[in-house]
């Protein structure tokens, strides 16, 4: 069962109420779900995955989605009705906080890669860790923004936390900041402790992002864990 908000211009938030059975369902934040999004004209069926946005135990599989101009899943999320059934398996994947952290955390992404970011932002705010926790948010423009009130109201509960919104082709009127985050993520190194680097999105950033780091001393194995969404 599923009930549809749009967020911004082309994503949409899909709520998926998990059925009596599912209720328990576990996922560490971070993980993510696959979907028979519909089927191919030769029957196959199309998978594709989507980073599950909410916290475990909330009774809700929650996803952020970007629709693609042509895109065979995007077509099939943009016909789906509120109320119907969704089928996925999983929760899968690797992309999850790391048992302990020595030092700062940075998350960095780009668009819907923001998605698994939030949540594990949460995990790790409510942990027992001293640590400064950074977002860098990439994003084209204001029309693509959601989830600000969200990340604010993280702002407001935690100290530790900071983070700064990029837009690439701002309006005149932000005041944010502009420009791409890899090089922000780069200005931030030298006040960082031994950071740990989460790197979500468009797969473009995530390895010019992973390069200029290792290039300044960061451990790409130890120190770096990426999801990349798509090539870029
Ligand atoms: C582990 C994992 C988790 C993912 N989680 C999410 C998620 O939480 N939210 C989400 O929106 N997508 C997510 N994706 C991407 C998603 O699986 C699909 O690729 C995407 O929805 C496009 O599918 P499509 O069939 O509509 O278009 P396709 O025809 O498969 O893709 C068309 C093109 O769209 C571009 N594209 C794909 N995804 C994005 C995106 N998110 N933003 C901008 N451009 C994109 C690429 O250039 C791609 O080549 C995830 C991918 C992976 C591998």
């Amino acid at each position: 069962m599923t009930s549809i908000r749009q967020l911004a211009k082309d994503v949409v938030e899909y709520v998926l109420a998990l059925a009596e059975d599912d209720v328990g369902l576990a996922w560490r934040p971070g993980q993510f779900i696959s979907i028979a999004c519909g089927r191919r004209d030769d029957g196959e069926p199309i998978l594709r995955s989507y980073s599950i946005a909410s916290l475990p135990g909330c009774g809700t599989v929650d996803l952020v989605v970007k629709l693609i101009e042509g895109g065979a899943a995007s077509d099939w999320f943009r016909r789906l009705q509120e109320g119907e059934a969704v089928r996925f398996t999983g929760p899968m994947g690797f992309f999850v906080l790391d048992l302990v952290h020595p030092g700062d955390l940075v998350f960095a992404a780009t668009g819907t890669g923001v998605a698994p970011l939030v949540p594990m932002i949460r995990e790790a705010l409510g942990r027992d860790e001293g640590g400064r926790v950074h977002l860098l948010w990439g994003l084209r423009s204001e029309e693509d923004l959601f989830w600000r009130a969200e990340i604010e109201a993280l702002a407001a509960l935690s100290p530790r936390f900071q983070h700064a919104i990029h837009l690439s082709r701002p309006g005149d009127g932000w005041a944010g900041a502009r420009g791409r985050i890899n090089g922000a993520a780069i200005e931030l190194l030298p006040s960082l402790a031994r950071p740990t680097f989460y790197l979500c999105g468009n797969g473009a950033m995530i390895k010019d992002l992973k390069a200029a780091l290792c290039e300044r001393g960061i451990d790409r194995k130890r120190q770096v864990r990426t999801e990349a969404f798509f090539d870029g």
